[in-house]
């Protein structure tokens, strides 16, 4: 039988649009002061329809395409390009989440590992650099939370594809705006890479992260301080990376509860992204959301 996925446009629909705010891009291009306008006449492509994805498999004709009461028509994503839907493994629905808590001070805390008492893990992916198609298609077809650390130099050129990946159940959170390294360097500079960068996103995408990792996973007692001033509540590393469809675990051979892992948008998106979910499933988790397990983090 055909494998139909159809995902709801909740995220979508409580994000840009539903917040009646609309990207619109400046005549030069999406730059630092570029604003979002709560006005009509979007010049982004429509919002991704709910997609209705088909496995392209010769088989029966598949049911109805249609969405239940969503005023868009739909229209089904383009086929996978190097990967297939059975690539990709099926979760159960994530936990209730169990919010940590966060302890007091002028500096947010630096995470690896958010402490968990069910088996989930979260999946992260840095920068934005490369803006492969297949994400995507990849993030409809899995149906898993993720959050993306996005540094607004490298997503200036085309903002509107990882305000697309939102509706598959992306939240966009702070990574700066050049990626520079932060440790070592003054306050103000620090202040301005997180708070700025912050902002931006917060212009085009109509949500202000409340998250932030720095570039490299470095950081000193000033970019914790400084991601606190800026309105930020955690600060994140790493247990595992992913990269060139390989999983490197920092503690023994598997993914453990509450693991964070980190990948990115590389030309090995696809083989990254499948690696990073394979592990997960193998390790017998479920991919859930950074954002719901940190107080205050879920105004998104
Ligand atoms: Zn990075």
């Amino acid at each position: 039988m055909p494998r139909v996925i159809k995902l709801s446009r909740r995220r979508l629909v409580l994000g840009a649009v539903g917040a009646g705010l609309v990207l619109v891009p400046a005549a030069g291009g999406w730059g630092a002061g570029q604003a979002l306008r709560p006005t009509a006449s979007p010049s982004l492509p429509a919002p991704p329809p709910s997609a209705s994805f088909v496995d392209p498999s010769p088989s029966p004709a598949p049911p109805s395409l249609a969405l239940p009461s969503q005023a868009s028509p739909s229209s089904a994503l383009a086929s996978p390009v190097g990967w297939k839907l059975s690539d990709v493994p099926l979760f159960p629905p994530a936990p209730a989440p169990e919010p940590i808590v966060l302890p007091p001070g002028d500096q947010v805390p630096f995470l690896s590992r958010i402490p968990v008492t069910q088996p989930v893990a979260f999946l992260t992916i840095d920068d934005g650099y490369l803006k492969n198609p297949e994400a995507e298609k990849l993030f409809a077809a899995a149906h898993v939370p993720v959050t993306l650390f996005l540094t607004t130099d490298a997503i200036q050129d085309d903002p509107a594809y990882f305000d697309r990946l939102r509706s598959y159940g992306a939240v966009i959170e702070a990574h700066t705006i050049s990626h520079p390294e932060l440790a070592g360097r003054s306050y103000a500079f620090q202040q301005h890479q997180i708070c700025d960068g912050a902002d931006r996103l917060a212009r085009w995408y109509g949500r202000r992260p409340v998250l932030f990792r720095p570039p490299f996973g470095d950081k000193d007692s000033t970019t914790l301080r400084a991601a606190k001033d800026c309105g930020m509540t955690a600060a994140f590393m790493w247990k595992e990376t992913v990269n060139k469809g390989k999983v490197r675990y920092q503690e023994g051979r598997t993914v453990q509860p509450g693991d964070i892992i980190l990948m990115h948008f590389r030309p090995a998106f696809v083989q990254d992204y499948l690696a990073a979910l394979k592990a997960i499933h193998r390790a017998g988790l479920t991919p859930a959301l950074l954002e719901d397990y940190i107080p205050e983090g879920g105004n998104r």
